[in-house]
């Protein structure tokens, strides 16, 4: 690991500042991710910025029954918090799905999005990876694929984000305050991550040395009648084979409105917005929900080793939507949601 300068800052002007004066500056949140990075050698910054003083701690109603969740907030905090546990059960499931609660008091909620792929190859300095190294080739594409993607992949990138909790949030139409060199902003979650084109090493829509303050959830009456469902090779401390958030709303039999995320199936968390239109208005039945997942998966393109994912996607989003159905609209706790 080579050596750095570590700055900390209260302000989070003051922190855009100082990492827009280095080329190598990065923020530090949890670094839960980051350090790891540090140590194989695939991050090598000269400057750390520690964002965890900064006062971005703090989760807030909104005036619409949303909620606005400050970029530092630990996620532990998050997932237990009382609102976000009542009103949107997904959000706080799909963090208690990812990694170990010794991780989940460390990361924070910027962190979290910001979090690199696993890719193997990426995190192999030894290899080919047009992410760490653009020109390089990709090492994956021929190569172990088994957890990468099957949509929106380019020749150049097949890998997946990580992140749970991003799979909730891109389903719950949740919005990323930046503050850029430039000024502040706001981005749609569903436009935050890039998929990977031309450019993989460009991972977000954010500027170069873009701060994440925040991220707000609009309320969503139906939020609480929402699920998160992860596959995964061991039950804890292991990131998706695939995952679903959803949120569901039934009246008379009929799916009166739905939000759906997929996970690890893509360079970002996934909105299925085809599968949604194809629910809307129909009846929640099996072979609805069956049908709308495949309408969305028609344009998955496997790799020589995750086809399984496919049908995996597919059963997860039906078993999902089911459960939900079926579940009274008043306040559950969420699903716990596991399958092996
Ligand atoms: C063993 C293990 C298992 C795991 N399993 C899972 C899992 O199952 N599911 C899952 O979702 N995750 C999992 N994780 C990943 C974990 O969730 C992330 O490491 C964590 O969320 C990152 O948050 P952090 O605050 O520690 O980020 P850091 O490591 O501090 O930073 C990560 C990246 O974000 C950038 N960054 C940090 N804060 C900001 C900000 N405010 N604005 C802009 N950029 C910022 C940093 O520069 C860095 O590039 C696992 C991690 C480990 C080590
Ligand atoms: S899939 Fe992406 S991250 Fe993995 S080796 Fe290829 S370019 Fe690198």
């Amino acid at each position: 690991m080579r050596s750095f300068r570590y700055e900390r800052s209260t302000d989070p002007g003051r922190a855009v500042a100082l990492v827009a004066a280095e080329p190598d500056a990065v923020y530090l949140g949890g670094g839960t991710n980051l350090v790891d990075l540090m140590k194989l050698g695939v991050a090598r910054p000269r400057l750390l910025v520690d964002v965890t003083r900064l006062p971005l701690d703090s989760v807030e109603p909104t005036p619409d029954g949303g909620l606005r969740i400050g970029a530092t907030v630990r996620n532990s905090d998050l997932a237990a918090h009382p609102t976000v546990r009542r009103d949107f059960p997904v959000l706080s499931r799909a963090l208690l799905a990812g990694a170990s609660g010794q991780l989940r008091n460390m990361a924070t909620v910027g962190g979290n999005l910001l979090q690199r792929t696993r890719c193997f190859y990426f995190q192999d300095v030894s290899r080919p990876c047009n992410k760490r190294e653009p020109g390089a080739g990709c090492a994956a594409l021929e190569g172990q694929n088994r957890e990468l993607a099957i949509l929106g992949w380019s020749p150049r990138c097949v890998a997946t984000h990580p992140s749970d909790m991003a799979v909730a949030l891109v389903a719950l139409d949740a919005v990323v305050e930046v503050l850029e060199p430039a000024g502040a902003r706001d981005i749609p979650l569903a436009e935050f991550h890039r998929l990977p084109g031309e450019r993989p090493d460009q991972e977000t829509t954010m500027a170069p040395g873009g701060l994440v303050t925040a991220v707000r959830i609009p309320g969503l009456p139906f939020g609480r009648r929402s699920a998160y469902r992860k596959a995964r090779d061991r039950a804890s401390f292991a990131f998706a084979a695939g995952s679903v958030a959803a949120a569901l709303d039934v009246a008379d039999g009929l799916v009166r409105d739905v939000r759906l995320g997929w996970g690890a199936v893509a360079h970002r968390p996934w909105r299925p917005r085809l599968a949604e239109a194809a629910l809307r208005g129909q009846p929640a039945t099996e072979e609805t929900f069956r049908l709308a997942a495949e309408e969305e998966l028609a344009a998955a393109r496997p790799l020589a080793y995750n086809a399984f994912k496919i049908p995996l996607i597919r059963n997860l989003t039906v078993r999902t939507l089911v459960e939900l159905a079926h579940r009274s609209p008043e306040p559950t706790g969420g699903s716990a949601g596991v399958t092996r």
